[in-house]
C-alpha cells in the first residue's frame, strides 16, 4: 500500500514556478527536494499545521494494523530557502 504517496504541487521560492513531485505525506513533515526548473534547494515543510493530520491505519496481512499519521496537505505547498534559519 502507498496511499500516502502523494503527487504534490510546489510552489519554487526562488522562481516561483510550480511543479509536481512525489513525496510521502507520511514520513518525515520536513523534507528537501531540488526544483526541476532553477535547481534551488527547497526545504518543504508540512508538519506545521497539526490540524491538517489524520492518522491511518495500514498493515500486511499478518502483522498488526499500524498507525501512521499522514499530513493532509494545500493544493500547492510553498517550499522555502534552507539555508535560511528557521
Ligand atoms: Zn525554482
Amino acid at each position: 500500500m502507498q496511499e500516502s504517496m502523494k503527487r504534490q504541487k510546489i510552489e519554487c521560492w526562488q522562481c516561483k514556478r510550480i511543479f509536481s513531485l512525489l513525496i510521502d505525506t507520511a514520513g518525515e513533515p520536513t523534507l528537501t527536494k531540488a526544483c526541476p526548473y532553477c535547481n534551488a534547494p527547497l526545504k518543504l515543510d508540512f508538519g506545521g499545521q497539526p490540524q491538517n493530520i489524520v492518522t491511518v491505519m495500514r498493515g500486511a496481512a499478518r502483522s498488526q494494523p499500524q498507525e501512521i499519521t499522514v499530513y493532509q496537505l494545500p493544493e500547492i505547498l510553498e517550499s522555502s530557502d534552507p539555508s535560511l534559519p528557521q
